[in-house]
């Protein structure tokens, strides 16, 4: 299915994803991906569909779900491999155009290196990049590239890129335990962060079954030492673990507005205690998220943060 959903994101609102990829072709056989083993690696761009036949299935569900009285904030090309490496990816965005909706790329960045693809991804209003590494060995560690390709030139196209980029750019950094979750290694991730310059920079965790099934995501301390270190160097820091749903709820049920806020980046102890005397609520409502285990409390550089509690199993 070419078109399909749409689906809540906590990054794009409701978003209708635009499958322009057969499964599985990529740049990349992440060990983490939640789409399996890459059955075909490749790196050269190609036509994989008619993109009139990619317009015309977007355009019958953007009417569907018009009819039925609902918003799309973004048609999104977030395939079953990487999207960029369809050649027509810049035609079918000034296809869809017209259609009045904003126009979102998640890609891995791996041909970014190429003006084309550059070029293509200039016409989208939001794009994201993934940078799990700076790490030439982690790199092939935990993205395990096509042998042709090469970090260095990938880097420099991802800055190259974001100097005469006028959209939105995110960027996503996945964590995954005992491969690039060390200080040194995301220490590095954030200056490179801090040269990118995106938007937002979202952290994430492998949360559906992965293609490996020895991968796991680090624990709480851990990713809140991520957060830290990110956000020293780059200003707008997110948790992606997981929580579409109620990301957006504004509850007013002080639990449940706690637990989402921890969801999306840690809070200080002075947030927290600040957030519930705005609620009119005390102390007692941590204490008893933390005891039925939907809420840890942690330490880092001498300050008490809380955060969501991972819902995964180790
Ligand atoms: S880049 Fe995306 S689709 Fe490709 S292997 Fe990695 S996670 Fe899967």
């Amino acid at each position: 299915m070419i078109a399909f959903g749409p689906i809540p994101s906590r990054r794009l609102g409701r978003s209708l994803g635009i499958n322009n990829i057969p499964p599985k072709v990529c740049t990349y056989s992440c060990v983490y991906c939640q789409l399996g083993r890459t059955i075909r690696m490749q790196v050269e761009r190609r036509a994989f569909y008619e993109p009139d036949a990619t317009f015309q299935a977007v355009q019958d569900k953007v009417e569907k779900v018009r009819a039925a009285g609902e918003v799309i904030d973004y048609l999104t090309f977030v395939p079953d491999g990487e999207p960029t490496l369809d050649a027509n990816l810049g035609h079918e965005t000034e296809l869809l155009r017209p259609l009045g909706i904003g126009i979102a790329v998640i890609t891995n960045g791996s041909l970014i290196w190429r003006k084309d693809v550059r070029e293509d991804l200039m016409r989208a209003d939001w794009v994201s990049l993934k940078v799990d590494a700076t790490r030439e060995e982690v790199w092939h560690k935990i993205d395990r590239p096509h042998g042709t390709l090469r970090l260095a030139s990938i880097l420099d196209g991802m800055l190259e890129f974001a100097q005469g980029y006028e959209g939105e750019l995110a960027t996503e950094t996945m964590l995954v335990e005992g491969l690039n979750e060390g200080e040194d290694c995301l220490g590095e991730v954030a200056d490179f962060l801090a040269r990118l310059g995106p938007a937002r920079a979202y952290l994430s965790i492998p949360t559906r079954p992965p293609a490996e099934g020895w991968v796991r995501p680090p624990d709480e301390e851990t990713i809140n030492r991520a957060y830290q270190i990110l956000s020293e160097r780059v200003r707008h820091v997110e948790y992606l673990i997981g929580y579409e749903g109620n990301a957006f709820a504004f509850t007013g049920d002080v639990e449940e507005d706690l637990l989402s806020i921890t969801a999306v980046h840690p809070m200080r102890e002075e947030a927290v205690r600040d957030f519930l005397a705005r609620a009119g609520a005390d102390w007692p409502v941590v204490q008893g998220l933390i005891a039925r285990g939907q809420l840890i409390e942690m330490e880092y550089a001498g300050i008490k943060f809380y955060m969501r509690k991972l819902n995964y199993r180790r």
